[in-house]
């Protein structure tokens, strides 16, 4: 049994996502053309392949911290990239190099250098001869191991990435059965919370979405009634954007659980009742004691 752990960096909206959720033919974290969206450190263990464990880490990009939440998000990268066996550094090629990408490769020279595998990532809005002049500068800019050149929606280019990730991958030295416990898959209650934290991004402006946190407080399947219930509460840091979230006449709120309900009913092969509910914790995200509650925790 082979085994790494593999973490994904770069800038925000440079498909960081796309390329995991690419990797595992399905929806594991949110990609949304709007920046930021990934909030969490994602670890998703990816076992399709016989013969390989990989752990994959999401990362949100590193940036100036605001609150105690983006304070605490940005050690979790650096925990992620500690423990790392291969960094993948996505450069989207569809915009220019600049001090965003640099500060990042200035953080990835604390680690493993030699393991940084440089992913030119967009290349369908490239033209070739323009891609090449790109190719040649950005690869100076740091000591990557290697590089390859994808587009992160097209199949064939991520069976490119897997291939260069196990090709480079050690054998596992611990008990193979230790690795089995170690295999995770995304819960269905993350999944689920992701699912809404996406709605609401594409749903409200700005402010909103930055200031939720999402909580499944039950989720329960029914066998005789072949249904699964959902209920859930969205967290708003201000007690002014409780009536936003709700809706004239709870209007915003229906919405949210038809897009939701819709959603889900792709993947689950049952009914769907879903109850939510809006919480307000005061500016919960430079509260170390609420970030605790809201699984934002070490
Ligand atoms: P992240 O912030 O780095 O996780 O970026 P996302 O994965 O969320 O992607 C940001 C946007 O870029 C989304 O709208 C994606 O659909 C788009 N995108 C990602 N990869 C590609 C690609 O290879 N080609 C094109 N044309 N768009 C892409
Ligand atoms: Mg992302």
């Amino acid at each position: 049994m082979k085994y790494g752990i593999v973490s994904i960096v770069g800038k925000p909206n440079v498909g960081k996502s796309t390329l995991i959720n690419g990797i595992f033919k399905k929806e594991v974290v949110i990609s949304s053309s709007k920046p930021q969206t990934t909030r969490n450190m994602i670890e998703v263990t990816y076992d399709d392949l016989d013969g390989y464990v990989i752990d994959f880490i999401d990362t949100p990009g590193l940036h100036t911290p605001k609150n105690k939440l983006d304070l605490f998000l940005n050690s979790q990268v650096k925990a992620s990239l500690k423990k790392s066996d291969f960094i993948l550094f996505i450069f989207d090629v569809s915009r220019d190099y600049d001090e965003e990408d640099a500060e990042c490769l200035k953080v990835l020279k604390d680690f493993h250098a030699e393991n940084v595998i440089l992913v030119f990532n967009k290349i369908d809005l490239k033209p070739e001869a323009e891609l090449a002049r790109i190719i040649e500068f950005v690869k100076h800019q740091f000591s990557f191991n290697d590089y390859i050149q994808i587009s992160a929606n097209n199949s064939s280019d991520i069976s490119k990435v897997v291939e260069k990730i196990t090709s480079n991958l050690k054998e596992y030295e611990g008990d193979d059965s230790d690795l089995k416990v170690m295999k995770k898959d995304i819960s269905d209650k993350f999944f689920i919370s992701e699912l809404i934290r996406k709605i609401i991004i594409n749903n409200f402006r700005q402010e909103i979405p930055y200031g939720i946190a999402i909580v499944i407080d039950e989720l329960k399947y029914d066998e005789t009634k072949k249904m699964l219930s959902i209920i859930y509460s969205i967290i708003v840091e201000k007690e002014s954007q409780k009536p936003i979230i709700i809706g004239k006449g709870g209007k915003m709120m229906k919405n949210i659980n038809i897009i939701l309900r819709n959603e889900l009913l792709k993947i689950y092969d049952c009914k769907i009742f879903t109850n939510s509910f809006v919480k307000v914790k005061r500016d919960w995200r430079n509260s170390v004691t609420q970030m605790k509650e809201l699984g934002y925790k070490k």
